[in-house]
C-alpha cells in the first residue's frame, strides 16, 4: 500500500513573514519546486494565511507537496503575483519603472504592481520599509524585489493535515486490483473510492472516481457485471 497522506490541503510554512500579507487573497500563478522537481504551473485565488498558503491553486499542488513532504524533500512553492504579464510585458514594465523618478517612496514606485500587503511582504524580504524612497535604494535592490513580484519562494514545511484535506493520496495501488476493482490478493475483497491510490484535482474528480468506482466495485460483488469474479 502507498503510505495514506492528506491532499487538496492548505500548506504550511514556517516562513514567519509570510504574516505580513496575511489575509490577501489574490491571483496568481503557483509552481511547485522540490529540489530538481519543478511540477507544472497552477493559476487561480492564491490565500495567504498566517501559517502558510491556501486557495485552489495551493490545493491542486498539494498531492505532490505532501509526497515530497513525507519522503523527507525540500518543498517549496514558487508564487508568480503578475500571472497576466508575458515576459516581454514585464521587461517593458520594469524598464519603464526603473527609468522613471525615484524620488518618492517604494509604496508609489511600485504602485498598481501586487496588493499593498504583498509589496510590504517581499520589501520585508530585503530589510527595507515601503516609506523608503525609492532613490535611496540601490538598482539592483529594486530588480531583485521586481523578481520576487514574479518568483517568490515560499518554503513548505507541511500540510493541513487530514482535519483540513479534501482527499487522501495514496492508499490501494490500482495494480492491485483487478478490473473489476476486486483485490488481487484477497478474492471477494472489493474497493473504491478513497480505499485506492487515485486522487484528483479540484473540479468534482475525486466524487467521480467514488461514484463510479462504488458503482463497479457494488456490482462486480453482487454479480451483476460481467467477469465479476
Ligand atoms: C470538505 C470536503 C470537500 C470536498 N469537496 C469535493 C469536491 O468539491 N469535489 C470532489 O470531487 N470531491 C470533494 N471532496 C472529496 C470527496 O468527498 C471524497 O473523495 C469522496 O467522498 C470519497 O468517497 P468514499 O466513498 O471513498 O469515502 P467517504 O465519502 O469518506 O465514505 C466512507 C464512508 O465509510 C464510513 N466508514 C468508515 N469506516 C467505517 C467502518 N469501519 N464501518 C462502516 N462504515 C465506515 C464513513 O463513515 C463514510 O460514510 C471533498 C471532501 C471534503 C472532506
Amino acid at each position: 500500500m502507498k503510505k495514506p497522506l492528506p491532499a487538496l490541503v492548505p500548506l504550511l510554512s514556517d516562513d514567519t513573514d509570510l504574516k505580513a500579507a496575511a489575509g490577501v487573497r489574490c491571483d496568481a500563478g503557483i509552481r511547485l519546486v522540490c529540489g530538481e522537481s519543478t511540477f507544472r504551473a497552477e493559476r487561480g485565488e492564491l490565500q495567504i494565511t498566517g501559517k502558510g498558503i491556501s486557495g485552489i491553486p495551493v490545493f491542486q499542488i498539494s498531492s505532490e507537496a505532501s509526497r515530497a513532504l513525507d519522503e523527507g524533500r525540500r518543498v517549496f512553492a514558487e508564487i508568480d503575483f503578475l500571472p497576466d504579464f508575458t515576459e516581454e510585458m514585464w521587461e517593458k514594465e520594469k524598464s519603464r519603472r526603473l527609468s522613471e523618478d525615484r524620488n518618492c517612496m517604494l509604496g508609489i514606485f511600485f504602485l498598481g504592481l501586487v496588493n499593498r500587503k504583498v509589496l510590504d511582504l517581499l520589501l520585508r524580504k530585503q530589510g527595507i520599509q515601503a516609506e523608503k524612497k525609492a532613490s535611496k535604494v540601490d538598482e539592483d535592490t529594486l530588480v531583485s524585489i521586481m523578481r520576487d513580484m514574479r518568483s517568490f519562494k515560499v518554503r513548505v514545511t507541511g500540510t493541513g493535515g487530514f482535519e483540513q484535506a479534501q482527499v487522501t493520496t495514496g492508499g490501494i495501488p490500482l495494480s492491485q486490483t483487478d478490473k473489476d476493482l476486486m483485490s488481487v490478493f484477497c478474492r471477494g475483497l472489493y474497493m473504491s473510492g478513497e480505499l485506492l491510490d487515485v486522487d484528483g484535482i479540484c473540479g468534482g474528480y475525486n466524487l467521480q472516481w467514488a461514484f463510479t468506482s462504488g458503482w463497479i466495485a457494488g456490482m462486480s460483488a453482487a454479480g451483476e457485471r460481467s467477469g465479476g469474479k
